[in-house]
């Protein structure tokens, strides 16, 4: 082991300057102000000087742990480092709790007004050379047992000379702003805690702002900041249909809670991807070719819309119990179906209205949804309401036997209920109305407000569903989320005028998603037929629960070495299972475990599947309906490609 240095500006700066320049608010009782310095954000550290306003005696202090949004206790604590406390003067000495990991105990001599605190935290994510993301939670610290909204903060930050920054606060600093010069300091206006860990900034040497959707009441930006100049220049057809997305959503809810809005969105392939929603700002991280192309941009088609919806659906309205008055306090995950399944819906939907995908690509996503959960055997032991309580434990992403432990699959297991809701809704009323009434009745109490917390519970979504049309939704969705149910929930998909089936190619979404790579890792798909989630090397990440794979005793972790006589390659697996279906004879594989190796005879004969939905004539098709645009476009909407 060896101790970590700091660097020697930033020490300096400390000791000689602990705070001089952020001088405390006039004619107003003392706040706490905390000064984030990233100007070694290219070393991976982060620092913050911190003045508490303080009495003599026991203080107790704490850094975040349960992070809104995050629904876990991934408060970063552990790495926060090099913790000094002064005061008059003098290093103060602290203990940490023995029990709370996050809380430190102090005691503030006499004739102390003001605790000086300082930090640094090692950041090993949402950083690179060129860019980096604050998330306050980072270097925040603050008097525990307290209401987070009831201390207030003004905050202030220093970034490396040239860069840019973005975020929803409001600076206050006469400098110059976006770009703050070499080593000047932008002062923010005062807030609270609570507001503060909920408006993250991202900070880079190329740097832009969009202005979105002019003419809106409100301003909308989207503050982009790459690894690569050249990314940051986003095309004009994806900022045309961001914008057509602020108008959309805002048609669609008929309010905003918000004084402004930032999309702030990271390009990098080395600072990791991120979709995290604040009340006035989402932080949204992909690859550097992100959006660069509409191939990239179809892969990552919903994360702004599901993003910016949780500024209503999460943020405003939120859970009773997932809101909690402190970081402390363990968050509750019960109705994540709503908070996460009902915005997963909303996210697709306004991706298809404002053009960031087309309706076909609407439909293909919903094939995939619904076939990926109909094909989770785990379904037979757990509710999906389970899925959503043990949030906090679900977020392993190992691959093995997924499909039989489930994950978070309150996202798309909402994605389908609230779907069948939609439909419904439709249906019963000759499709005057639509779930969007409902969006306006629960997300809009009060109008357009600020940055406000609305909680609810389960009785309040089933009052404001009956405002739309009266049925027993207590029961619809009880049905759906607390019990076992065999199959997903396809009454959606079937309602809106289409079916989901198997065909032995896959649709053209997919095609374009497997031509970059996509979330497949390149490997053949053939978790509908054979039921093995494959690498493109034959490494196996997952074998379905009783699958044809499953009955052959195939092991995820294992990898797939050859295929009826052949070196494994995904064509060579794809047409040993074209040819088992006209054949009685078993798909024979040789596998390696470890350093052993062994065959396996797979009895499957019915070759390729893969999921689309295939349109039901004769029906209504509300699915078109849904996709429809409610605004006038800033641009003509996308052909659609035909399959
Ligand atoms: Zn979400």
């Amino acid at each position: 082991m060896h101790k970590l240095r700091l660097p020697s500006a930033l020490l300096l700066a400390a000791l000689a300057l602990p705070f001089a320049f952020v001088p405390a608010l006039a004619h107003a009782a003392p706040v706490e102000q905390i000064l984030a310095n990233l100007t070694a954000a290219p070393r991976r550290l982060y620092h913050a000087d911190v003045e508490i306003p303080v009495k003599p005696g026991p203080l107790d202090l704490i850094t975040p742990q349960w992070i809104p949004g995050n629904h876990r206790p991934t408060g970063p604590a552990a790495e926060i480092t090099g913790v000094v406390f002064t005061a008059n003067g003098k290093t103060l000495p602290w203990r940490r709790d023995d029990v709370n990991m996050y809380e430190f105990h102090l005691d503030i001599p006499d004739g102390v007004s003001t605790l000086h605190a300082q930090l640094d935290a090692i950041v090993t994510s949402r950083v690179s050379a060129k860019l980096a993301v604050l998330e306050w939670e980072r270097l925040l610290l603050y008097p525990a047992h307290i209401p987070v909204r009831d201390i207030p903060i003004q905050p202030s930050l220093e970034v490396p000379a040239g860069w840019g920054v973005g975020t929803a606060l409001t600076p206050v600093s006469s400098g110059p702003y976006p770009v703050p010069a070499s080593g000047s300091i932008t002062r923010f206006a005062a807030t609270n805690v609570e507001q503060l860990q909920d408006s993250p900034i991202i900070a880079g040497e190329y740097f832009h702002e969009y202005a979105l959707a002019p003419g809106m009441p409100v301003k909308h930006y989207l503050d982009v900041v790459a690894d690569h100049p050249e990314d940051a220049n986003l095309r004009p057809e994806f900022l045309a249909d961001v914008s057509n997305l602020v108008r959309e959503a805002n048609a669609l809810y008929g309010c905003h809670h918000y004084h402004v809005y930032h999309f702030l969105l990271t390009l990098s392939d080395v600072a990791g991807g991120e979709g995290l929603e604040h009340g006035q700002s989402s932080d949204n991280g992909v690859g550097e070719k992100g959006f660069a192309d509409p191939a990239h941009q179809l892969l990552n088609a919903d994360l702004l819309s599901h993003e910016y919806t949780h500024s209503w659906n999460g943020k405003y309205r939120r859970p009773a119990h997932l809101y909690q008055p402190d970081f402390a306090t363990p968050q509750q995950g019960g109705l994540l179906w709503v908070y996460e399944g009902m915005t997963q819906y909303l996210g697709y939907v306004l991706a298809a209205r404002s053009g960031l995908e087309t309706p076909a690509q609407f439909r293909d996503t919903f094939a995939r949804v619904a076939a990926n959960l109909d094909y989770t055997p785990g379904r037979n032991w757990r509710d999906t309401e389970d899925t959503a309580v043990a949030a906090s434990i679900l977020r392993d992403d190992s691959p093995f036997w997924a499909n039989w432990r489930r994950g978070q699959d309150y996202y798309f297991e909402g994605a389908l209920l609230w779907l069948d809701a939609d439909t419904l809704i439709r249906k019963m009323t000759d499709n005057k109305k639509s779930l969007g009434d409902f969006e306006k009745i629960f997300l809009g109490k009060g109008g357009d407000t600020g940055p406000e917390i609305v909680p609810y519970d389960f009785d309040d979504i089933v009052h404001d569903l009956n405002q739309v049309v009266p049925y027993d939704w207590a029961a619809f969705l009880r049905d759906r989320v607390y019990k076992i149910n065999d199959h997903a929930d396809l009454a959606g998909i079937e309602q809106g005028g289409y079916k989901l089936v198997y065909q032995d190619k896959p649709s053209a979404t997919e095609r374009t998603i497997m031509s970059i790579g996509g979330p497949r890792h390149g490997g053949p798909d053939c978790w509908f037929s054979i039921g093995l989630r494959i690498n493109k090397d034959g490494s196996i990440r997952d074998v379905r629960w009783g699958g044809p794979a499953d009955k052959a005793l195939i092991a995820p972790g294992e990898k797939i070495i050859a295929v009826d006589g052949q070196i494994f390659s995904p064509d060579a697996l794809n047409q040993a299972i074209r040819a088992a279906k006209d054949s009685t004879e078993p798909i024979r594989l040789i596998v390696q475990q470890d350093s052993y190796v062994s065959t396996a005879q797979i009895d499957y004969h019915g070759g390729e599947r893969y999921p689309v939905l295939e349109r039901v004539e004769g029906t209504p098709d509300y699915l078109d309906d849904i996709t429809r645009p409610l605004t006038t476009p800033e641009q003509a909407p996308k052909e659609e490609k035909a399959d």
